[in-house]
Order: C-alpha cells, then sequence, then structure tokens
C-alpha cells in the first residue's frame, strides 16, 4: 500500500465499510427476493461500492453501468446533467436498483432516475454509499444508505481526487481541498 498524504484524515475504516455494505446487501436480497435485479453502477466513483455490494448479494443479479456528469456545477444553477454512457439494458418490468458512492447535492441522481423512471421499470431504488446533506438541493429518497458524512470533500473507496487515489481501501476527508 502506498503512504497516505498527511493532509488526509480517516473516516470511515475498510472493515466498517465492509460490514455495513454486509447489512446493506442483506436488506436489499430480503426486498427482492424472488427477483432479478438490474445493478447501475453510477461510474466512476461507485464501482468498488458496487463490486462489493453484489457479491454481497443473496439473490441473483444483472450489472450494467452509467456516467453521468453535472455541468458547470459553479457557474451554471440549471443544474443540467449529461449522460456520457447509458445503460444498455432494456429495464421495463425490471426492478432496478441504482448504486451511487456520494450523494452530494442530488442533482446527478435526481435527473437520472427520473430518466430511468421514464423507461417503465417494475421499481426503483437507490443504494448509495454516502450521503453528505450539507450541500443538498434535491433530496433523491435513497432506500439503502451505507453512511452519512456532514461535510467535507471525501476520497478512497471508489472516490477519487483529482483522478487519483480511487483504491485507498478506507474513505478520508481531504484537509484543505
Ligand atoms: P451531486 O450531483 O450529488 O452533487 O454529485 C454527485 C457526484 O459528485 C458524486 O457521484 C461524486 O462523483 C461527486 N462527489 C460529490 N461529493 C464528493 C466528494 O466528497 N468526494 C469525491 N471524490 N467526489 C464527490
Ligand atoms: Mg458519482
Amino acid at each position: 500500500m502506498r503512504a497516505i498524504p498527511d493532509n488526509y484524515r480517516p473516516i470511515l475504516t475498510a472493515d466498517q465499510i465492509e460490514n455495513r455494505i454486509q447489512e446493506m446487501a442483506v436488506e436489499i436480497s430480503r426486498d427482492l427476493m424472488g427477483e432479478s435485479p438490474v445493478f447501475v453502477g453510477v461510474l466512476k466513483g461507485a464501482f468498488i461500492f458496487l463490486a462489493d455490494l453484489v457479491r454481497a448479494m443473496s439473490v441473483p443479479v444483472e450489472i450494467d453501468f452509467a456516467q453521468i456528469s453535472s455541468y458547470g456545477d459553479e457557474t451554471q444553477s440549471s443544474g443540467r446533467i449529461k449522460v456520457m454512457k447509458d445503460i444498455t439494458t432494456p429495464i421495463a418490468g425490471r426492478h432496478i436498483v441504482v448504486v451511487e458512492d456520494i450523494i452530494d447535492t442530488g442533482r446527478t441522481l435526481h435527473h437520472y432516475l427520473n430518466e430511468l423512471k421514464q423507461r417503465g421499470p417494475a421499481s426503483v431504488r437507490l443504494a448509495a454509499l454516502i450521503n453528505k446533506p450539507e450541500r443538498q438541493e434535491y433530496t433523491p429518497e435513497v432506500d439503502y444508505l451505507g453512511f452519512t458524512i456532514p461535510h467535507g470533500f471525501l476520497v478512497g473507496y471508489g472516490l477519487d481526487h483529482a483522478g487519483m487515489w480511487r483504491d485507498l481501501p478506507g474513505v478520508y476527508e481531504v484537509i484543505n481541498a
């Protein structure tokens, strides 16, 4: 393991994350018993969470990915998002679990969940590892939530800092980000 920068403050350990994901998977599996849901991972940040979550599930799952960018975060208050990569799985009549790393303003999910709902799925659920309520503009209903972390710029376990450090097993806050 590489040395961790001095300004990274530990927030969640790998063990804490693993234990919580096991609990979440039990709950999701119970809710979707007898079904074969489609898990939609939101790239890039959710790839590690998705990988751990689906391997803890006890129902068979199909997996797809979407990549969404919110443009003009600071300059544009319209909060438009762009779907850079959409899922290719037809989801009409299917149970969907959207898997997201972290919810900040809520903008990304607000728009993408609405888009998915228009395709006639049987249900759309949301699983998020972290909810960060401080800057929330939209409050998507999170069906399965790992942790609430009030604020801060977080890195690790899929979350990047300028494109790097997604591979850290735990979650850290970047001090003076
Ligand atoms: P939202 O649309 O909810 O404002 O933003 C969601 C996306 O912004 C997340 O999926 C994530 O990719 C990114 N993001 C939000 N907060 C953080 C954070 O603390 N650290 C990192 N690395 N990315 C974040
Ligand atoms: Mg994301």
